[in-house]
């Protein structure tokens, strides 16, 4: 899982503490010379002062001369201390073990990670986020570094990544499950939205065993009258997991299947209708006009946008396509057991504006995994 990205994240890694660890030690060497001045001035000194006090000495019997002497020592003693601090100055702050990166430093090393970023489905738009918010960690403010730099890259990495969630929020699905059917009306609507074969029937299917184990009724609504054989699929997973399927004829008007389906669920006390919508390419008009009309006539609380996590780019084209024609408040992403790039659900998160609600990590029905920002970071950084 990830792998691709995870490995380039390490690689950016190791690239900057190098530059780290070779600047520092550049800094040593300047160091280690500057000590050395330092050395032999203050040895000079003391010659010198060695010098004068026998001269001093020497002098001391001739009467006259010997205060005016004894004021030069003191003169010269002033400068000896004048040029050591000077010196102790300048090799302050590589003392400390602190080394200033640039941003000459980390130019090329960023351009890399960039790179690896868009190769591994991240959009540009959020790869160039990534890297000033990286940059801005790294550049410019005295770092303290020496043992603990790996953990300031790592953490420098980290923060970039959060940050892209950050600005997304969470959604907390049960919870907000919980306070629909609390309230008033009790029934929570949800439509599915997405394209064939990315796993949205099976992702209805997982998400109704969630429900069914925290003790939800659920019903389901095939609205997919558009692909022959999409109803027999979901009859199949209404039958394993014994749920009430509502179904109408193959061509009939999907926004109907719905309608009967919350009449259903009203009249029965049931909480919860899942509607799986046809799996339509989000560039046939006809079938995006369908969608809107299902959301006009059984306005949804909830409207999942279901995609796969190797679609990469495409993915993010359709969320922000589907979002634009029916406004999608959330996303699933499919199979990202098998997505080895990782930057699929970075990009779709921040392209559109809306939590990830689960992770499908494989075709089994427990294979919904709540959508966990810090999990996905450490996984990526790991
Ligand atoms: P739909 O056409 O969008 O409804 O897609 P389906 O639900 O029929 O799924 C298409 C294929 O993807 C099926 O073979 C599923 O078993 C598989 N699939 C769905 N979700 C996942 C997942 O999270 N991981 C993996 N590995 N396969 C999945």
């Amino acid at each position: 899982m990830f792998d691709r990205l995870k490995k380039k994240l390490s690689e950016f890694r190791e690239t900057v503490v190098e530059k780290i660890k070779k600047k520092a030690e550049r800094e040593e060497v300047k160091e280690e010379v500057e000590e050395e001045v330092e050395e032999e001035v203050e040895e000079e000194v003391k010659e010198e002062e060695k010098a004068r006090k026998e001269e001093v000495a020497e002098r001391r019997e001739e009467k006259k001369k010997g205060e005016r002497e004894e004021r030069e020592v003191r003169k010269t003693k002033k400068k000896a201390k004048g040029i050591g601090t000077l010196l102790k100055e300048k090799g302050k702050a590589i003392l400390e073990g602190k080394t200033v990166l640039d941003e000459k430093d980390l130019e090329k090393p960023l351009e890399v990670l960039e790179e690896a970023l868009l190769e591994s489905d991240v959009a540009l738009s959020v790869a160039e986020e990534i890297i000033s918010s990286v940059r801005r960690e790294l550049v410019g403010e005295r770092k303290k570094w020496g043992a603990k730099t790996e953990e300031l890259v790592q953490s420098a990495l980290k923060t970039a990544l959060l940050n892209v969630f950050s600005a997304v929020g969470e959604f907390d699905f049960e919870r907000f499950v919980a306070t629909r059917v609390r309230a008033k009306q009790g029934l929570v609507n949800i439509a599915f939205v997405g394209v064939n074969g990315t796993g949205k029937t099976t992702s209805i299917a997982k998400v109704a065993k969630r429900l069914l184990d925290r003790g939800y009724s659920v019903v389901l609504a095939s609205a997919d009258t558009y692909r022959a054989g999409a109803t027999e699929q979901l009859e199949t997973h209404a039958a394993n997991l014994g749920l009430k399927l509502i179904k109408h004829q193959y061509g009939a008007d999907p926004a109907a299947v719905v309608y009967d389906a919350v009449k259903y669920a009203q009249s029965n006390r049931k909480e919860v209708v899942l509607a799986d919508t046809a799996g339509r390419m989000h560039t046939s008009v006809n079938l995006m006009e369908q969608l809107k009309k299902i959301c006009r006539v059984t306005p949804p609380d909830l409207v999942v946008f279901v995609d796969e996590a190797i679609a990469g780019n495409d993915a993010v084209e359709r969320a922000k396509r589907f979002d634009e024609t029916v406004g999608i408040d959330a996303t699933i992403l499919t199979k990202v057991d098998v997505d080895a790039k990782g930057g699929t659900a970075i990009s779709v998160a921040h392209s559109t504006s809306k939590p990830i609600l689960f992770l499908g990590v494989g075709q089994g029905y427990e294979d919904l995994q709540k959508f966990n920002a810090e999990w996905l970071v450490e996984r990526l950084l790991g």
